[in-house]
């Protein structure tokens, strides 16, 4: 059973192209992810790439810092499908070699690349290549400059208004140049600033924003901070592309952006969707057991499919109303709910495999 929430409109944006994909008012909200193994490991990188896309990545960011990154992509964009950002700091000559090698975008840190006529060579070969840039400002970069003036500004104002400040400064050397394939990101490493300042952001410009925050922390973390911070600007309509970053490996990042995006009815993917209850005092079947049975099982499953686990009649039922199939715990037997009608009651023991037998079923008629 699909629900859609009506969290109001998106911001509209400008809305720029990233190889296939567009970014931006009313296209889908694109998630990405960046690799966390060395680029130059063209074999490794490739593979992780890959796996990324089959766990639902639309667009993967790489960091390309020496030449031997650089050199490395064309044969990984030879063995991959997704769009890919190339991801610059200190030398624009990695832009450029990138755009050379036919990446999709660019993410570019105008900060640390001093030269403004760097800059403007990287502007000028993404051109005429049809390659977007990601301009972003973060929290710390704010905050660690050494210079004697913005510190004692940093005093006075705000963090969220030097930040937009600093990202208007990088805006204008691009609209300098007649650049409109632009997108935004402010990222902070807390959730209430990264709302104060992404709202600020989409106040004032109209290019598309990625969001995200720095440094989230680990998954459990991380993904709590995230989804406060992305889910509150999000609801608000605002943000047209989204990586949640995290410690560890790529595809919880990618499996936390969905479910964000999941939970606000914004997007829909081919997976199933299980809900289960946190048991209590009135649990009395091994609920945790075969909510970890049920997962694994759902793992081959590619229809949008909404499964309910509960362990009693005091919420069971209901859930069950508003799921596809559903099991509810008794004393040591289960009922079995397909489309809000009992369909089966069995011992125990037989819960997770008659449950399955039903999500099949239910998997046919959709
Ligand atoms: S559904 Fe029943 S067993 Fe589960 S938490 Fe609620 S009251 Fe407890």
């Amino acid at each position: 059973m699909e629900h859609t929430y009506n969290l109001g409109s998106r911001r509209p944006t400008r809305q720029v192209k990233v190889g296939e994909l567009q970014i931006g008012s009313d296209s889908p909200i694109v998630v990405q992810s960046m690799t966390n193994v060395f680029t130059h490991d063209i074999d490794r990188c490739a593979a992780q790439i890959n796996k990324m896309t089959e766990n639902g990545c639309e667009l993967v960011r790489l960091a390309v810092p020496r030449a031997e990154d650089t050199a490395a992509l064309p044969e990984i964009l030879r063995q991959v499908s997704v769009p890919i950002v190339a991801d610059v700091h200190f030398h624009f000559e990695r832009a450029l070699e990138a755009i050379d090698a036919g990446v999709a975008k660019i993410r570019l840190n105008p900060g640390n690349i001093k030269d403004r006529g760097e800059v403007e060579r990287v502007i000028a070969a993404c051109k005429d290549k049809g390659v977007a840039i990601r301009v972003g400002v973060n929290q710390g970069s704010v905050v660690e400059r050494r210079d004697l003036q913005v510190r004692a500004r940093e005093k006075e104002q705000d963090l969220s208004i030097l930040m937009v400040d600093k990202l208007r400064g990088y805006v204008e050397i691009f609209q300098d140049n007649h650049f409109d394939s632009l997108i935004l990101s402010a990222k902070c490493h807390d959730a209430a600033r990264c709302i104060q300042v992404n709202r600020a952001v989409s106040a004032e410009f109209d290019y598309p924003l990625h969001l995200g925050l720095t440094h989230a922390g680990d998954s459990q973390t991380g993904a709590v901070r995230s989804a406060t911070a992305l889910g509150t600007l999000l609801a608000e309509g605002i943000g047209d592309t989204m990586r949640v970053s995290l410690a560890g490996d790529p595809m919880t990042e990618i499996e936390a952006a969905w479910e964000i995006l999941n939970s606000l009815g914004l997007r829909k993917r081919r997976k199933p969707e299980l809900i289960a209850c946190p048991t209590c005092g009135r649990t009395e079947i091994d609920l945790i057991g075969m909510v970890g049975k049920v997962k694994k099982a759902l793992e081959e499953i590619k229809e949008p499919i909404k499964v309910a686990v509960m362990g009693c009649v005091v919420n069971g039922p209901g859930e069950a109303d508003d799921a596809d199939v559903a099991l509810c715990g008794g004393k040591n037997k289960v009922v079995i709910y397909r489309q809000g009608e009992k369909v089966a009651t069995v011992a125990a023991e037989k819960a997770v495999e008659t449950l399955l037998e039903q999500v099949r079923l239910s998997c046919r008629q959709k």
